[in-house]
């Protein structure tokens, strides 16, 4: 522990986040460089508290060593900081910008004061791996003859990737997209995490002798069956890509889209022309209604900003969540509280007030008169989350119309789709995702293997890294009859087999 007084002496300050009027200009990343001192008075606050909530079952899902590397970025010894950070995680440099951070909600400070910023910590560290050129390629010393094709290049395939060939097999990466990174690539939009960056990190992955192919769409351009009789294992890691519809009058008018639509074709022509293709849903001049929150809501506010929208108003089902924890919503666990996320901060700066509408049902989407939209009838409703399952009425007389010409569906994902799986028989849980054990990975077919928003649904980047870990430990011990590979929640070096 560097400093026995820190958390005493020192307040939480984040990293800012650049001015909220100035960034929705561009698709810039929205962070600042923090200055060294900073992040040394930050890490100070680390309390070395013996019993580190921050590693627990409701902190860190790779279980990163955070307080060993508070305490060297304390004492300013990064280099050894960067190689304990590179232990536990694949690629800190996504979680250090997209990861909500649970282990800022299970951090022992937190109990009395604002917890340590263990994110921004996070992000400093790679950041700074990189700019000294501490990053590099690893390839093999020995390759073991065996071969590992993944479907997928999300987080949880990448890191499955890196391990497995880490341990020396041969591994092939198909993706149906062009561009290699799933969701962050095609679904986390630029401003919060730069493309460049996560170029930097397949490079960086190509290089150490992974193979990947795009526009390989597996159950269509490519038969699974070969794919399994080709390669000695199969690993599943295709994400949880159907959306939830809203089955309403007017769902079928022109201007309602999936979230996904709008923001992997922003993200698309942004890369390809810097937007000049026109190849993109524009908010530009309209007026946007998302309906759903979380971060694919946010993404929506943010890229609508960007576009030069006339307003925006978002939906949300559920109440307004409380400003601190709720007596049944004690710590360690994840602080269910109203968080303003970037994007409504833009917003606030751009209109003058919060996008979010709570409590709120939609009825009908309204028809201009020509198939466009024009509006969304709305219903305020009421909840009773009296007997532990919530129950919800309409609140009577409560009907309203929003004026609308862009809608944004960002109501969540219902799993992964079954042209891959169906060919191969793979059987699914209740939810329709591919059925496999956590720290087992194991579909019901032999030597195929699932992991990931495919598996567990739809999740975060960080448990897509945990999945792919844990996975790519199971796949070599399938291959070898027993593995090294570290994989969260197992120590460091222990064998499997
Ligand atoms: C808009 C949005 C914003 C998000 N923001 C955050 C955030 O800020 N922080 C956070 O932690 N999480 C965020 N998430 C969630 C996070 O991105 C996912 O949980 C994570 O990417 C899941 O990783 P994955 O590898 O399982 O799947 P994905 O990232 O979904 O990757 C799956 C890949 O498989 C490919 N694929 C599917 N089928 C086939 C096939 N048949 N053949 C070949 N390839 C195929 C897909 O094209 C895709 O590239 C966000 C999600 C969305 C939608
Ligand atoms: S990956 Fe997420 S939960 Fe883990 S230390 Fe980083 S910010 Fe915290």
């Amino acid at each position: 522990m560097g400093k026995p007084t820190g958390f005493l002496e020192y307040g939480q300050k984040h990293v800012p986040y650049r001015d909220a009027a100035e960034r929705i200009g561009d698709f810039g990343e929205i962070y600042t460089q923090p200055d060294t001192e900073h992040l040394t008075i930050q890490g100070a606050r680390c309390m070395d508290c013996g019993v580190p909530f921050c590693q627990s079952d409701n902190g860190c899902p790779v279980d990163n060593l955070i307080p060993e590397w508070n305490d060297l970025v304390y004492q300013g010894r990064w280099r050894e900081a960067l190689d304990r950070l590179h232990r536990t995680n694949n690629f800190p440099e996504f979680t250090g910008r997209a990861c909500p951070a649970p282990c800022e909600g299970a951090c022992v400070l937190g109990i009395t004061d604002p917890p340590v910023t263990i994110k921004n910590i996070e992000n400093a560290i790679i950041d700074r791996g990189f700019a000294e050129g501490w990053v590099q390629a690893h390839v093999p010393e020995n390759r073991s003859g065996k071969s590992v094709a993944i479907v997928g290049s999300g987080p949880a395939g990448l890191a499955a990737a890196e391990q497995l060939n880490s341990a020396g097999h041969q591994v092939t990466v198909y993706e149906r997209a062009d561009r290699i990174g799933g969701l962050l690539m095609y679904g986390i939009p630029n401003m919060k995490l730069d493309k460049n960056i996560v170029e930097r990190r397949i490079d960086l992955l190509r290089r150490s002798g992974i193979e990947f192919v795009t526009n390989a769409d597996v159950g269509r351009s490519i038969d699974p069956l070969e794919l399994r009789s080709k390669f000695d294992a199969l690993l599943l890691a295709t994400g949880a890509t159907t959306p939830r519809n809203l089955d309403v009058p007017g769902r079928s008018l022109s201007g309602v889209h999936f979230a996904m639509e709008f923001l992997t074709a922003n993200t698309k022509s942004l890369l390809d022309s810097n937007l000049a293709d026109g190849n993109f849903i524009s908010a530009k001049d309209k007026h946007v209604v998302v309906i759903g929150g979380g971060d694919t809501g946010a993404d929506c506010i943010g890229t609508s900003l960007r576009h030069g929208c006339s307003s925006i108003v978002n939906i949300e089902l559920l109440d307004e969540p409380p400003q601190t924890r709720a007596a049944d919503n004690p710590w360690p666990l994840w602080p269910k509280i109203r968080r303003t996320d970037y994007a409504h901060a833009e917003t606030e700066a751009r209109f003058g007030a919060d996008p979010r509408v709570y409590a709120t049902g939609t009825k009908a989407f309204q028809d201009a008169g020509d198939g466009r939209v024009v509006g969304v009838t709305t219903n305020r409703l009421k909840w009773d989350l009296s007997n532990g399952r919530p129950q919800m009425e309409i609140i009577p007389g409560s009907e309203a119309l929003i004026k609308a010409d862009l809608v944004l569906l960002a109501m969540g994902f219902l799993g992964p789709e079954h042209y891959v799986s169906e060919p191969l028989g793979i059987e699914l849980d209740p939810r329709s995702n591919y059925a496999a054990q956590h720290g087992d990975f194991s579909t019901n077919v032999p030597g195929v293997f699932a992991a990931g928003d495919c598996r567990r649904g739809q999740s975060l980047v960080v448990w897509a890294i945990n999945e792919g870990r844990g996975a790519a430990r199971a796949v070599d011990a399938f291959l070898c009859g027993s593995s090294y590979l570290p994989a969260p929640g197992i120590s460091l070096g222990t064998s499997a087999g």
